[in-house]
């Protein structure tokens, strides 16, 4: 076990930095700077320049200079640079998992586990590069043809939340790719870092890509590190056509409404407040596991964290005990000592899970734990993780509070509890733990779960590439990663083709000239 106030994190990170090629001059810049700290241990690991807004206006000229170039490029060639990609992710995933696991405060198996995230999102837009495929139509007009195409879309702006600092990009930018676009993501202040390493690692591919005869055109994917307002410069700009944007639901309200403001086109990923349900007939120790890790996970700062727990009146005695127990029980410190629950990414995080621990109470609530975890290094934030039973779905409640807080709550009726856990704004992930048939299916069907995840004897947390992901109502709406989320990648058209000698119109409309 280390000291962990005196763990050299900052000489760690030049180190794994200058390994991908990242000129040490980057983590000391003057002026207007962003600071970077480990949520570790609080220590100082740098200061990264910030973009000026002219600097981002030429980073979107340049980048839509590069999308007319890059459409011209075949898409399963555009799909090599993405396999490099994959290639050089899979070469260097020590490297920037574990950066991931400083800059993030995740553990190592979670800082690997992003960067796995981002290989495996690599092979699956490499397969699609060959798959980018559109209808063959119907026609009710005699010797015609209808058909759509896909098109790439232009220049698309990714901006990324803290908690998953690069697997966000890899999922935009990997399916942005491959469709023919080409990206300028805008990471969160907070993980400057992970993506200037990511940035270097795009770079090495793009480096094989062109030496094997292709021609990446410069500009293709940027990186334009900055605050807020260097987001609001790229969702601003007429050059960008699509912003996929993941953050708080108060950041989609903004972005949502300024790129509706100039038809833009906006994939957001915003914030949860997702709940699982304990029936009668659950395996209560299959249930423990996966409410113990959807819930106390990578510190509850996670959007598919679970928030809130419905559990059956017949089962509440058999189950909650336990689950208090390992609340109380789990390892709370630094995650890079083999800890389960690690730091909040910083104090004003933590003062937000006083804040609706003490506003629970005020709602007639039971708090255990939720109290601050001394670790011996001020700078760092620490906290175990707070299990509320709560006699009213009211007040934090209703709200994603982004720390490790689980409400818990007895149902009779399933209904009942089907209805409570959809009646928050946001509508992200969802899961019922239970072996009965009827149960599991009715959660699913129309009358189940409003969420864009809906899980069965799973946690809420914890997707994989292939299916869809995103949620519903305050959660923005939009869907990344696998199934077909490619789409919104692109531009539909929809052809009609006249291969014979007449002009029949369509509803035998007739204009004989
Ligand atoms: P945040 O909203 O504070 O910041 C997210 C990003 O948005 C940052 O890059 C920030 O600089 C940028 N931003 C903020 N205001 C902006 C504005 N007005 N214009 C343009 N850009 C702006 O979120 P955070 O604290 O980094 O992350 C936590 C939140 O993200 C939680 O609510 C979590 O649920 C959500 N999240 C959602 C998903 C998802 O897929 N649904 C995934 C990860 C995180």
């Amino acid at each position: 076990m280390s000291d962990i106030a005196s763990l050299d994190l900052a000489t760690q990170t030049r180190d794994l930095l200058s390994g991908l090629g990242v000129d040490e001059r980057r983590l000391s810049a003057q002026g207007a700077a962003i600071p970077v700290r480990s949520p570790v241990n609080g220590q100082m690991l740098g200061h990264v320049a910030s973009a000026t807004a002219e600097e981002t206006n030429a980073t979107i000229e340049r980048a839509h200079a590069a999308f007319l170039a890059w459409r011209r490029i075949p898409a399963p060639r555009r799909g090599e640079l993405v396999r490099l990609l994959g290639e050089e992710l899979r070469a260097n995933k020590d490297a920037l998992g574990r950066l991931v696991s400083i800059e993030v405060g995740k553990s190592p198996s979670e800082g690997l586990g992003e960067v796995q995230e981002m290989i495996d999102i690599c092979d699956f837009a490499v397969g699609l590069s060959r798959q980018l495929c559109g209808l063959t139509i119907a026609t009710e007009r005699a010797e015609h043809r209808m058909m759509e195409t896909w098109h790439p879309i232009g220049v698309v702006g990714i901006i990324s939340a803290f908690n998953f600092p690069v697997a966000v990009w890899a999922w935009n930018a990997a399916l942005a790719l491959v469709c023919g676009d080409s990206v300028v993501w805008k990471p969160s202040e907070k993980t400057p870092l992970t993506a200037i390493a990511t940035d270097a690692i795009l770079r090495r591919a793009i480096k094989r890509f062109n030496a094997s005869g292709d021609a990446a055109p410069d500009g293709l994917a940027e990186l334009a590190v900055g605050g807020r307002e260097t987001g609001a410069a790229l969702v601003a700009h007429p050059r960008v056509p699509l912003v996929s944007a993941t953050g708080s639901t108060e950041m989609g309200r903004i972005v949502g409404r300024e790129l509706a403001s100039r038809f833009g086109r906006a994939i957001l990923e915003l914030g949860g407040n997702n709940a699982a349900i304990v029936t009668p007939s659950a395996d209560l120790d299959l249930a423990l596991r996966g409410v113990a890790f959807a819930a106390m996970g990578t510190a509850g700062q996670r959007c598919t964290t679970l928030r809130r727990l419905f559990v059956h009146s017949s089962v509440y005695d058999a189950f909650v005990p336990r689950l208090k127990a390992a609340f109380s029980s789990v390892s709370v410190g630094s995650p890079l000592d083999g800890h389960l629950v690690g730091p909040l990414i910083d104090h004003a995080a933590l003062e937000r899970m006083q804040e609706a621990l003490a506003a629970a109470m005020e709602f007639g609530a039971t708090v255990h734990g939720g109290e601050r975890v001394d670790v011996g290094a001020p700078q760092a934030f620490y906290a175990r993780p707070a299990l509320v039973e709560t006699p009213v779905h009211d007040g934090p409640v209703l709200d994603e509070t982004f720390a490790p807080i689980l409400y818990v709550l007895s149902y009779d009726d399933l209904e009942d509890a089907i209805a409570l856990q959809n009646d928050v704004p946001q509508g992200l992930s969802s899961a019922i733990f239970t072996t009965d048939l009827r149960e599991a299916e009715l959660f699913l069907s129309a009358r189940g779960s409003d969420c864009g995840i809906a899980n069965v004897n799973i946690g809420t947390s914890g997707a994989e590439i292939g299916g869809a992901f995103g949620g519903e109502k305050a959660t923005g709406g939009g869907r990344e990663s696998g199934s077909d989320s490619w789409k919104g990648y692109m531009r539909r058209a929809t052809n009609t083709i006249n291969y014979g000698r007449d002009l029949p119109l369509a509803q035998g409309v007739t204009f004989d000239v």
